[in-house]
């Protein structure tokens, strides 16, 4: 086998060129810190979800 090519893609949390290469950990990421921020993202819309149950009138008159 050859070398595996250093491809360069954009990062999707910054839009910088990231080395999309087994060396770099963080791929598709430019950076540790970019990697973080779009998984923390990730988890903060995994906590919501979609028709949450909010406070209503019939909560009130439960208390
Ligand atoms: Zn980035």
């Amino acid at each position: 086998m050859t070398d595996t090519p250093d491809i360069m893609v954009d990062c999707p949390e910054c839009g910088k060129p990231a080395h999309y290469h087994p060396s770099n950990p963080d791929r598709p990421f430019c950076s540790s810190r970019c990697r973080l921020i779009d998984l923390g993202e990730w988890a903060d819309e995994g906590h919501r979800i979609p028709g949450d149950p909010v406070p209503s009138d019939d909560d009130q008159e439960l208390h």
